[in-house]
């Protein structure tokens, strides 16, 4: 009953070694990301209010994003374990994630960090497509799918994001790296950082994970 938690720059590939990762240990992938832009496509209330933020390349605010992820770790899904892809963003929210599961006298067991350059993820960003309906992820340069425009998973049809252009995605490296960098600190403390380098390909990068986990006697 794995916790894990995936950080990495916008863009390093941490979704798509987090859909292998899942897989590999049968755990529920919980994507803040993914949760907003669902809730954008919806129209709800937080959808309309995350819009805002996401479309200048800022982060939602602590409160709504935490309230967000406690709603969704009550579903009966992650019982079984889980990865949490995107957050925590801040040390707030990592603060936060930790009294939530100091209540059940929980913890997270690992922490995967997925190192890629910026350069790299410039260009994999602005080439990136996303299923409009189940999130899974293309890359018309490196990770095409079957048919261009539509989903290999769920038939859908698959869009650039709309904070995928270069100006925000400069501006989502800037906030990475004033607020989610430190992070790593905060968790290297504790002895539970995984690596993983996507500078090659998602293949290398997800190796190196499955030998840090097992490092950990995580498997
Ligand atoms: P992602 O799909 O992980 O790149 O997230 C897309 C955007 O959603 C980010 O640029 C933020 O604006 C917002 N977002 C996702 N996760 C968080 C979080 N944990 N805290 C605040 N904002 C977030």
């Amino acid at each position: 009953h794995m916790k894990l938690i995936i950080l990495g720059a916008p863009g390093s590939g941490k979704g798509t070694s987090a859909t292998v990762i899942r897989e590999k240990y049968s755990l529920a992938h919980i994507s803040t990301g993914d949760l907003f832009r669902y809730n954008i496509k919806e129209q709800t209330k937080l959808g309309i209010e995350a819009k805002s933020y996401i479309d200048r390349g800022a982060l939602v605010p602590d409160d709504v994003t935490i309230r967000m992820v406690a709603d969704r770790l009550g579903n009966d899904d992650c019982k079984s374990g889980y990865i949490l892809d995107g957050f925590p963003r801040t040390t707030a929210q990592a603060k936060a994630l930790d009294e939530l599961l100091a209540k059940t006298g929980d913890k997270i067991d690992a922490v995967i960090h997925v190192i890629t350059d910026d350069d790299i993820i410039m260009d994999r960003v602005t080439t990136r497509r996303v299923c409009e309906k189940c999130g899974a992820s293309f890359n018309v340069k490196y990770m095409p799918s079957k048919v261009e425009g539509v989903c290999d998973v769920c038939g859908g049809k698959t869009v650039m994001r709309s904070d995928d252009n270069p100006e925000t995605v400069g501006k989502r490296l800037e906030t990475y790296k004033e607020n989610t960098r430190p992070l790593i600190d905060f968790y290297n403390a504790r002895g539970i950082i995984v690596e993983g380098n996507n500078n090659v390909d998602s293949a290398t990068c997800i190796k190196s994970i499955e030998d840090g986990l097992a490092r950990l006697n995580l498997n």
